[in-house]
């Protein structure tokens, strides 16, 4: 399974295609899981296209402050802010995803004085 198989596999699991603007997204999603995403269309690939990359959402550090982070994924990138995002609907790259960890370690600490 390539790279882009392993994303629609994810996305599907976490519902990305529920909300998609196009309604066949999802069936176009399944096939390419199913028969490799290199057997669709090139109009069938041009719509499934959008979901094989995403920009990071950033992250917001314990004062309010976003850091505005705007780090494009894609491939193994992409698949692994799926795999560990909580929220699928935003997903962020590795240096926000340590950025939260701390400021969630942080929150933690305040939280217990
Ligand atoms: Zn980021």
């Amino acid at each position: 399974m390539g790279i882009e198989e392993k994303i629609f596999e994810t996305q599907l699991e976490n519902g990305v295609f529920d909300a998609a603007e196009v309604d066949f997204a999802e069936g176009l999603a399944r096939l390419a899981v199913d028969k490799g995403y290199d057997s669709l269309s090139p109009k069938q690939k041009a719509v499934l296209e959008p979901y094989l990359s995403a920009y990071c959402s950033g992250v917001t550090d314990p004062g309010g402050h976003h850091n505005e982070c705007d780090a494009l994924l894609e491939g193994e990138d992409l698949l692994e802010a799926y795999q560990l995002s909580e929220d699928s609907q935003s997903l962020m790259c590795e240096s926000c995803r340590s950025d939260q960890g701390y400021y969630q370690h942080q929150w933690q600490r305040i939280s217990e004085e």
